[in-house]
């Protein structure tokens, strides 16, 4: 594959490189240009030219979804490609890179290519003799997306579909630890005949992330990353009045009533909770569990996250792949320790993975037992294989320990009471609340975070609203 840059249609080299490795072995798979702020300066150029070309704002809604579609299908024809190379950069296991994250990523590119035809505007009945009155939603301009590491290609899919349907053109800036999906895509990208200059693709680290952001010919930034990162981003965008849109970081709740069917609950809770080696944005990482079922649900927990099979991700039988990085796991490391120190009661793990899984980055899941309320591992966002089992006394104390936190995330309720997990489900402050079930998503749903988790949403309509703006056009009929 290549791994140079894609800018107005062109590879492009650079003097710099930097490596990304594979985090089952710690080996350098393949070195990477680091863009220079003349880089940057190119690719927004050529997407600045290109959101006027009439090779690309010229197309009508019809021959732009037909693009759309033809993406997913070139994908979907490389489904098992993109998910080994997904797997070697990032380390998730192939059953989530090739079940989870290139479907979900080939699904946006069908659910967003029907949108293509269908983004209307409005007629109102304005009190105003003799005028016509109606809408048009107007697509932004270039939009700088910038993506974390855990899920390079899907998580760049749910900002580039979208922003493609409704007529923007992009530069990419992805992960330092993770870009390779995004450069096979761009090779998709090409072989489908999105027109040169439309997407753009500038790989390196924070310093080509922030020149992105400070472009005066960026119009919109849509982020994922950690919450700090995006603060600065926000506070950027706002000298600027740019639009900008933030998907962060989480600690999300999970709450167990008495009446749960503890089995079901334990392999909701493993996949909320250890899904991608924890490194979910959405992970389910503090168990408020009623105390008279806490010690059973710890213990089975445990159980079941200190068996699990740890190992290469392109290996078929593992459940459990490493995390992405030697800081990451140095970071999961620290955050163990301050669990010890805290007092928690540490059920499993709580150590880096040894003899022949020494050379790569793996985690031992982690459950500990007994956490308050106030403990950091029970604040903090870990981003790791570790999670916190808090015991409740009273139903009625949920929602305000639930939401004593800085994210606003996601949530999951696990009761058979409907109506109570109802109730709850409005009170807690969480862009999303998954009852009964684990973490699933859909095109269709808007996905995004309240408070510290982020502003705006992805997917859904919502998604259409977020890369466009409405322009009013009155006419007078005197
Ligand atoms: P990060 O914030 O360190 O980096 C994210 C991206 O931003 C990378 O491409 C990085 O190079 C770039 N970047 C870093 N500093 C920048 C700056 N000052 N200006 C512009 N760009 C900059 O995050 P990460 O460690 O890659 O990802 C993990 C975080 O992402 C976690 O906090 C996780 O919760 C969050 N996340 C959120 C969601 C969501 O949907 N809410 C999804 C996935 C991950």
């Amino acid at each position: 594959m290549r791994t140079d840059m894609y800018i107005g249609g062109k590879w492009t080299g650079g003097a710099t490189t930097f490596p990304t490795h594979n985090p089952a072995t710690g080996e350098v798979i393949a070195e990477l240009p680091e863009a220079t702020a003349s880089d940057v300066d190119s690719a927004v150029e050529a997407a600045s030219v290109a959101f006027a070309s009439p090779e690309w704002a010229g197309l009508l809604p019809a021959q732009r979804a037909r693009l759309l579609f033809k993406v997913a299908d070139l994908l979907e024809q490389r489904a098992a490609e993109f998910a080994r190379l997904e797997t070697t950069d990032q380390g998730q296991p192939l059953a989530i890179s090739g079940g989870f994250s290139v479907p979900n990523a080939v699904e946006h590119f069908r659910y967003y290519a029907g949108w293509v035809t269908k983004i209307t505007g409005v007629t109102a009945p304005l009190s105003v003799p003799d005028v016509d009155y109606r809408t048009r939603r107007e697509p932004l301009g270039v939009c700088a997306l910038i993506t974390p590491w855990n899920f390079p290609l899907m998580i760049l899919v749910w900002k580039l579909a979208p922003a493609l349907a409704t007529g923007n053109t992009v530069v990419i800036k992805p992960a330092e630890q993770t870009p390779l999906s995004t450069l096979l895509l761009a090779e998709v990208l090409e072989q489908a005949g999105i027109p040169a200059g439309v997407v753009n693709v500038v790989t390196g680290g924070p310093e080509v992330g922030k020149a992105l952001v400070r472009h005066p010919k960026v119009a919109k930034i849509s982020f994922t990353g950690s919450t700090a990162v995006g603060r600065e981003i926000a506070a950027e965008a706002g000298r600027a009045l740019k639009k900008v849109s933030l998907e962060l970081g989480g600690k999300a709740p999970s709450i167990i009533a008495a009446d749960a069917d503890l089995d079901a609950v334990v392999e909701g809770n493993l996949m909320s909770g250890l899904l991608n080696s924890g490194q979910v944005c959405a992970a389910a990482t503090r168990f408020y569990v009623d105390r008279v079922r806490a010690d059973e649900f710890a213990e089975k927990l445990a159980g079941a996250a200190g068996s699990m099979k740890l190992g290469s991700g392109l290996d078929e039988t593992t459940q459990l792949g490493p995390v992405v990085s030697q800081e990451q796991l140095d970071q999961i490391d620290r955050y163990v320790g301050i669990g010890r120190s805290e007092g928690a009661q540490l059920l499993t793990g709580g150590e880096r993975a040894g003899g022949e899984l020494a050379n790569g980055y793996f985690y031992r899941p982690t459950v500990f037992a007994g956490v308050a309320q106030d403990m950091r591992i029970a604040r903090e966002e870990i981003f790791g294989p570790v999670l916190t089992v808090l015991p409740y006394d009273e139903p009625e104390e949920l929602a305000a320990r639930a939401n004593d936190t800085e994210y606003g995330l996601a949530a999951y309720l696990w009761t058979r009471d409907i109506g109570a997990a109802n109730r709850l489900a409005h009170q807690v402050k969480a862009g999303t609340v998954w009852i009964n079930m684990p973490p699933l998503l859909d095109a269709g749903a808007a996905w995004g975070g309240m408070k510290a988790s982020g502003m705006g949403r992805e997917m859904g309509w919502e998604a259409i609203e977020a890369f466009t703006e409405v322009k009013s056009i009155w006419t007078n009929l005197a």
